[in-house]
């Protein structure tokens, strides 16, 4: 870092860490890269309320009365009412609504309800998000059950089988609308013949008008349009200083979707944005994953703006010239198998802006795009971001979390040594190779797991990266220096998935976020399958809990069968067992252990969930207003941030 005071840690509250990255390479970028960073970077917190409207309704109204409050309250700022709401509204920042962004409850507001009918009443009307003809006291009416009454509207993503997942999740992507309405709307939809179905309901709400079924889709003079069209401008900008035709033409297809909302562009946007390797700028703009919607359909806005990192990028280019000989020696069976694996793409990339889903909290992989189709003809474009994964290395330096929950100063020290450059291979593997392996029976699309998909799916790609961590190939290409190196992944994968990632949950939930419920399901039924041999052992050393891997290559082995079940699962859509494993091993929570952990994790005063606030794009021009320079800055605080962004990039009614 060229900057001295760069520093990765922000601040803490709650159970949340606020990070920065640093932008590293960006100094080495032409003019014209950085300019088109820059628009990129524009086009990507423009569509911030979009994310905030989908995961709640009533988010957007929500986020302005407690910013209004917060910006104009005169009375002690130091009080535990305000500061308790203050520590509110910053959740709501860093969870884009009012439900909390991992577990998708609804989150305790901390102050009063008479607390907050004062503020808001002392409150200038002009700053309040009073709709025509509404008075505060509406305002106050409408909201107060909203904040205060636990019962309503209580999880955004309700994935409890045995109710009706539409109607008792809070997200505004189905409106009115049973979950057999949708489910039957979308299946009349499906063409079994076709073998290129776009995406149906993707980017729309779908909701009933005169007892029909209407979707409402995202788009220029549809739903959202106010803040697509500021995408949109940002994004013609950065056609200009495009990198090649290519990605003109890629820039192009995406504003041909955001005008049209046509789902057959947004898949020929897809397939060139895959097969654009030349640029290094490259991003992410649109409605991408669909985590938010138990059915699996509706995709939440976000945005990723990067640029290859040039060197670390040679380790995934390794990766993706031996696709082929790591899918045909998979333990799988052969008729899951791809005869031919095509364009695994992959690269290493440091981020310039986060946006939407992907901010504060962020990914540090990605595989896209997602239509089964299009992987299967196309291949998939797949990311590792190093500067992300870097900073929570260095911010996690000197908490004591580590030595808290390994149980020897040996396993200490093999984090130490090859914990970071382990770890990013393990994401790599799982996302150059894990989700672009195996295929489907023919007459299977993939959608026969329902709710249970996206947890298969990423327990799929974790468990075909694990059992390739431990194969002597990996040193054979250069990839690890050791076979001391994958041990390193290991230990911190049954250390995460059996003891440390129950940090996250409250004492009597159980797991609900699909990467959670993977490593768990993953931990915990090698933990089991592997008891006889004592292949990974549960030791108690003064009252606490400890996993220590007895055989490494046992447990390799035990990853393999996993890894085979999984894929004929996948391959054959079977509900049955899907739903089993994941039941069994992925949802529920040790009691006793848990509490332990809580206990154990209270006294490192840590937060378990962290974000990253980005970098100010700082534009020099010179006396004739052309752009000579443009420099990150790193001074900006979080919810200086927020407030500049709920200013100056808000743009859709109430
Ligand atoms: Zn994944």
């Amino acid at each position: 870092m060229s900057n001295n005071t760069f520093s990765f840690f922000v601040e803490q509250f709650a159970d949340l860490r606020i990070l920065r990255y640093p932008v590293s390479g960006f100094e080495d970028l032409t003019l014209k890269q950085k300019e088109l960073i820059y628009y990129l970077s524009q086009a990507a917190v423009e569509g911030r309320d979009i994310l905030f409207d989908q995961n709640y309704k009533h988010n957007l109204t929500i986020r302005r009365t407690l910013e209004a409050v917060y910006e104009s309250y005169r009375g002690d700022r130091s009080g535990n009412e305000f500061m308790a709401l203050e520590i509110y509204l910053k959740r709501v920042w860093f969870s884009n609504g009012i439900h909390h962004h991992y577990s998708t409850a609804k989150m305790e507001p901390g102050f009063s309800n008479d607390f907050f009918r004062q503020i808001v009443e002392n409150t200038d009307e002009k700053q309040l998000p009073l709709k025509s003809n509404e008075s505060k006291n509406d305002l106050l009416n409408r909201l107060i059950p909203i904040l205060f009454d636990p019962e309503i509207d209580a999880r955004r993503v309700n994935q409890n089988e045995n109710e009706d997942l539409l109607l008792t999740s809070a997200n505004y992507y189905y409106e009115g609308v049973s979950q057999q309405e949708a489910e039957e709307y979308y299946a009349s939809k499906k063409n079994p013949e076709d073998n290129a179905p776009v995406s149906h309901g993707m980017n729309s709400l779908l909701t009933k008008e005169n007892g029909q079924m209407v979707e409402k889709t995202w788009k220029i003079g549809g739903l959202y349009s106010a803040a697509i069209e500021k995408i949109v401008f940002w994004l013609e900008k950065a056609l200009i200083v495009a990198e090649n035709n290519r990605q003109k033409k890629v820039i192009s297809l995406l504003i041909d979707f955001y005008t049209t909302g046509n789902l057959r562009t947004f898949d020929e946007y897809n397939i060139e944005w895959l097969q654009d390797q030349e640029s290094q700028v490259d991003f992410i703009n649109g409605f991408i994953e669909t985590y938010g919607d138990p059915l699996g359909l509706k995709a939440s806005w976000e945005s990723v703006v990067n640029f290859k990192n040039m060197e670390a990028t040679q380790r995934t280019e390794i990766i993706s010239k031996n696709a082929q000989w790591f899918e045909d020696h998979s333990p799988t069976d052969p008729r899951f198998k791809k005869k031919q694996v095509r364009g695994v793409s992959a690269k290493v990339i440091n981020v310039a802006m986060l946006g939407g889903d992907c901010y504060p909290h962020t990914p540090i992989g990605i595989n896209l795009p997602n239509a089964d189709w299009i992987r299967k003809e196309y291949g998939s474009k797949s990311v590792t971001i190093e500067n992300i994964t870097y900073a929570y290395d260095q911010a996690a330096k000197g908490t004591g979390f580590l030595e808290e929950f390994c149980y020897s100063e040996e396993e200490v020290e093999r984090h130490k040594k090859y914990g970071f450059q382990a770890t990013n291979l393990h994401i790599d593997l799982h996302e150059c190779l894990g989700h672009g392996s195996g295929q489907l029976l023919e007459g299977i699309n993939g959608d026969e797991l329902k709710a249970y998909g996206a947890v298969i799916e990423e327990t799929r790609a974790d468990l075909f990266s694990l059992y390739y961590m431990g194969d002597k190939k990996l040193i054979e290409l250069g990839l690890l220096p050791d076979e001391e190196a994958f041990k390193a992944e290991y230990d911190n994968y049954i250390r995460n998935g059996l003891l440390t990632q129950i940090t996250r949950i409250s004492l009597g939930d159980s797991i609900e976020q699909a990467h959670m419920r993977n490593r768990q399901l993953i931990a915990s039924r090698a933990f089991e399958k592997g008891k006889a041999d004592n292949v990974i052992e549960k030791v108690s050393k003064n009252g606490k809990t400890y996993f220590i891997i007895n055989d490494y290559q046992a447990l390799r082995k035990l990853f393999a069968q996993l890894l085979a079940e999984i894929q004929r699962v996948k391959s054959e859509g079977d509900f049955d067992t899907a739903k089993n494993l994941v039941e069994a091993y992925g949802v529920k929570i040790d009691r006793e252990i848990h509490a332990e952990v809580l206990e154990r994790y209270k006294k490192l005063n840590l937060a378990p969930y962290s974000g990253f606030i980005n970098p100010v794009y700082r534009v020099e021009k010179d006396e004739k207003g052309n752009i000579v320079n443009i420099h990150p800055d790193y001074t900006e605080g979080y919810a200086e941030q927020m407030m500049r962004y709920s200013r100056e990039h808000s743009w859709l009614p109430n």
